[in-house]
């Protein structure tokens, strides 16, 4: 299939990412018994998976969409990115943030430690996708869908240039 100047392949059914996803949803059910979390899913390429994770939950929880907004910052430290959205109280709450995929992981660790900061109960994350690079950083995401090699993907919500976010599959750039 080609988006643009791009050519990719289907690797991930949407079959598939369901099962995953109700496997995923399931732990959750069992971990957070008891507990009303909050699903902070980062905008926009987690909006589907954060849809089809929430319809599997069967506990009382609430969900705030979050965008990160990154700005040059006066100081010499370059790029800042500052957490915008979730209107919703978070001090003492048990935060379940919402990721697509986590490449660098430097985003996840950002928000997770600004979370942290603001006297939230606990803040775990859940991400469809990880890649390579962030599993030798060690980064903390407590819930993976799948793993994959250093490639680029599009698809259920995560776009090329803001294309391909409808397709129900996932799908990889062939070099
Ligand atoms: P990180 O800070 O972990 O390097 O970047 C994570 C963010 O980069 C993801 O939330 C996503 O928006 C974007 N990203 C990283 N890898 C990919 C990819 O293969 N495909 C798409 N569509 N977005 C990606």
């Amino acid at each position: 299939m080609k988006i643009k100047d791009l050519e990719f392949e289907k690797f991930i059914t949407a079959t598939q990412i369901e099962n995953r996803v109700a496997e995923l949803a399931a732990q959750i059910n069992s971990d957070y018994q008891d507990r009303n979390p909050i699903l902070l899913p980062i905008l926009n390429g987690s909006f589907m998976f954060a849809s089809d994770l929430m319809k599997q939950l069967n506990l009382p929880c609430k969900i705030s969409f979050v965008k990160i907004s990154s700005y040059n910052g006066t100081a010499s430290s370059g790029q800042l990115k500052t957490l915008i959205g979730h209107e919703e109280s978070i001090f003492n709450q048990d935060i379940l943030i919402v990721e697509d995929i986590v490449d660098t992981g430097l985003t996840l660790e950002k928000i997770m430690s600004d979370l942290r900061d603001r006297g939230t109960k606990s803040v775990e994350a859940i991400s469809l996708l990880r890649k390579s690079v962030a599993r030798e950083k060690v980064v903390d995401v407590k819930y993976v869908g799948f793993d994959l090699d250093d490639e680029f993907v599009l698809g259920y919500g995560m776009d090329y240039d803001g294309l391909g976010r409808n397709l129900v599959d996932l799908y990889k750039k062939i070099n």
